[in-house]
């Protein structure tokens, strides 16, 4: 019977309350804050269990120390975006409780995506006795895990992974972000990158693309690009020789997206607007849609997966896993797109882990360095199945 404080209540957020709120046998009390009180208040409403929710700047250390010490919960789990990871950490360090998030810190002024700063509170995290889990979402999270379960299962050696992350849905604006748009426009934008042999090698933003046939969905272009779940695979399964990351995007999408570039929209430094510094991405945010609204009207389905090649018995072999999530089913459950959902339910199972023990540490961990198999068994459970592909 454990208490959880969920922190953002954008698309995430609303998955994550739904979920926690499914599973009453592990998440008896949840309590949902974010910065503006009225999106907690219509999540809640969806919801017929009661649910707590409280306003919070997350920005704020004093302020979000405050709110863990008058709720009291056994885990904050941090949906909010990766500009509050530290502020939300170091209040976790500061009133002694676990932590959990489904993206990498990024500094609002500069677009990289690194572990660094969040490893960098392993020390503390341990000395203090509790536990940081990162990047419990879909990608980074359930692929990190497919990866995991791969090598327990099927690999002596893991050589070579393709993280492959398709949405073919569709959700009749002409152009959205399914999640946060100022963090996939920054992610989207950025250089890529992928490991092999030893070493990163940098790519021109969406310049190396090819077309995968995704199981349910049929032939898609997919491009490659950086994802953060690279650094942290590398790290922990040392045997990998490449890994790469890719992620589909409609023709429509690339369109709006370089005409925005051209004209300076998805800058991130402050333009100077009528005596005013107005930074133009934040501002494009404003006019996009919220992810949390694309989903009444969303149809089409996702498919992500890993993609991966090594040695099992002295051979070679070929294995890919996938889950396929259906955009209408999502809205039907948790009025909620697959997008948001695909990262809501592992956040949710993420947090299940840590509150019954089955993934216990002190320190700050990624998600591949526990044991997959409870995990992988809750994503059948939870909504989010996965199917394997054997190649000869
Ligand atoms: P949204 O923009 O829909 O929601 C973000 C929420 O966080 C909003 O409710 C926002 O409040 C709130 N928030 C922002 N700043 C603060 C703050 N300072 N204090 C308190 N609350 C704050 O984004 P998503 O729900 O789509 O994404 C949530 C997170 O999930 C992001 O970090 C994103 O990167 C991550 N993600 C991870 C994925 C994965 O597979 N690992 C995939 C998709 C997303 P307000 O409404 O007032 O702005």
């Amino acid at each position: 019977m454990k208490k959880v404080l969920i922190i953002g209540a954008g698309g995430v957020g609303g998955v994550v309350t739904h979920k926690c709120a499914q599973v009453p046998e592990v998440f008896s009390e949840i309590v949902l804050a974010s910065r503006t009180l009225e999106k907690c208040k219509n999540i809640r409403d969806q919801i017929d269990r009661p649910i707590e929710i409280a306003e919070v700047d997350a920005d704020n250390v004093p302020e979000t120390v405050e709110l863990i010490e008058r709720v009291e919960p056994d885990l904050v789990l941090n949906v909010a975006l990766p500009y509050q990871d530290l502020s939300i950490m170091d209040a976790c360090l500061s009133t002694g409780v676990d932590y959990l998030d489904t993206a990498n810190y990024e500094p609002p002024d500069e677009a990289r995506f690194c572990y660094k700063w969040q490893w960098d509170y392993q020390d503390r995290f341990k000395d203090r006795g509790i536990m940081a889990l990162l990047g419990c979402g879909f990608d980074p999270g359930v692929t990190n895990i497919f990866c995991a379960y791969a090598g327990k299962h099927h690999f002596d050696e893991i050589h070579i992974v393709d993280i492959m992350d398709c949405n073919a849905g569709s959700h009749g604006h002409p152009f959205a972000t399914n999640f946060n748009p100022e963090i996939n426009i920054r992610e989207v934008s950025a250089k890529g990158r992928y490991y092999e042999n030893g070493k990163w090698i940098e790519t021109d933003p969406l310049s190396v693309h090819k077309p995968f046939d995704f199981p349910e969905i049929g032939e898609k272009e997919m491009y490659l690009m950086y994802h953060e779940e690279l650094e942290s695979l590398v790290k922990n399964i040392p045997t990998i020789k490449r890994i790469r990351f890719w992620m589909t995007f409609s023709e429509a999408y690339l369109t709006h997206l370089r005409v925005l570039e051209n004209v300076g929209m998805t800058r991130i430094d402050p333009v100077i607007y009528e005596g005013c510094g107005v930074i133009p991405l934040k501002f494009l945010k404003a006019l996009l849609p919220e992810p949390s609204s694309l989903g009444a009207n969303y149809t089409g389905k996702t498919n992500i997966g890993c993609m991966i090649q090594g040695i099992k018995d002295g051979k070679r072999k070929k294995y890919y896993v996938y889950n396929v999530c259906d955009h209408a089913e999502a809205y039907k459950e948790v009025n909620a797109q697959a997008i948001s959902y695909t990262t809501g339910v592992p956040a949710m199972i993420g947090a299940k882990m840590m509150l019954t023990d089955l993934w216990k540490g002190e320190g700050v961990f990624n998600v591949e360095e526990f044991d997959p198999d409870p995990f992988m068994s809750d994503l059948n459970k939870y909504g989010l199945p996965w199917k394997e592909i054997f190649y000869d």
